[in-house]
């Protein structure tokens, strides 16, 4: 029996037509919201559409592998090191409080993740990929390095499991992290479309597409915004930044990311030289925000500390 005959053939064919018709109902949602309420004119098949639609199978069928092993690895290790009894108790909670406590602690560990992907220029590079957007839309969500991606998600669940909040315990087990990833997943579509909607109070509980996309600023002030759901865990760590607009540009500076997908997937590990990381933005070269702007919290626009 051939490979292309074989059962494994046959799971990856069935997985990408799952993701065909996912894809198709995140574009029958977004792609008339972004015409009607654009943040900012845009095409559909604007620059690199090609480049993130190579990048959302390529992380949808590759990252779940990927996880796979370490996740399982962390459970075990989990199930081993907790007092006996402590998964139990926690198991017992019914699944409201235990999906709340998992998105709050999951938070933590994605927003520490993310913030060092920015601080620690090894990271970077890899991080840099995502970043490297100019035209943020809802199917820049999934561009990113896979390395990057497996990166966030281990962050996101492993404080998840080692909490006791994953399971293994009982048949809902697993529940507590498919409900967070897969809320976190949708709400990550969202946050990146390119839809001018503002949440108004609710800004600061949960996250907005104008939060997020000040995190892809090119011009305003950087490393801000981290959270991927929570906005307040920012203001609690001093990173919240979330004017009444949105930034007028988005990308990174310099001309380091390369713009082709096999580029794009080698260029973290081609170490320093001529597609070194691209520039990190000095205060001083800070864009002056209009005077007055503020954050949904009354904070004055902060300026960005210097990256590491
Ligand atoms: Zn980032
Ligand atoms: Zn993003």
């Amino acid at each position: 029996m051939s490979f292309l005959q074989g059962p494994q053939f046959q799971a990856f064919l069935r997985d990408v037509f799952q993701l065909t018709v996912w894809l198709a109902i995140l574009s029958a949602i977004f792609v008339p919201l972004e015409r009607l309420f654009a943040a900012h004119p845009r095409r559909i098949f604007r620059r690199e559409f090609g480049v993130d639609l190579c990048y959302y199978f390529l992380n949808s069928l590759l990252t779940a592998f990927l996880i796979s092993v370490p996740l399982s690895l962390a459970a075990w290790l989990t199930r081993r090191t907790l007092p006996p009894g402590f998964l139990e108790t926690m198991a017992g909670l019914p699944v409201w409080a235990r999906a709340s406590a998992a998105m709050i602690v999951g938070e933590v560990g994605y927003y520490w993740a993310h913030r060092l992907s920015h601080e620690i220029p090894f990271l970077w590079k890899f991080h840099a990929i995502h970043h490297s957007a100019e035209d943020v839309d809802f199917l820049t969500n999934t561009r990113a390095h896979p390395i990057d991606m497996v990166i966030d998600r281990f962050s996101m669940f492993v404080p998840i499991y080692v909490l006791g909040l994953g399971g293994p315990v009982g048949a809902s087990g697993t529940l507590v992290p498919v409900l967070v990833g897969l809320f976190g997943t949708i709400w990550g579509f969202f946050i990146h479309a390119n839809i001018r909607w503002r949440l108004g109070p609710l800004e600061w509980l949960i996250s907005s597409p104008a939060f997020h996309h000040w995190h892809h600023t090119k011009s305003g002030p950087i490393d801000k915004n981290f959270s991927t759901m929570l906005p307040w865990m920012d203001w609690v760590f001093g990173s919240f930044y979330l004017p009444d607009h949105f930034p007028k540009d988005y990308g990174v500076r310099g001309n380091g990311v390369p713009h082709t997908l096999l580029d794009q997937l080698l260029y973290p590990l081609e170490g320093d030289g001529p597609a070194a990381a691209p520039v990190r933005v000095k205060p001083a070269d800070e864009a002056v925000e209009p005077s007055g702007a503020t954050s949904t919290l009354g904070q004055p626009a902060v300026v960005a500390e210097p990256a590491a």
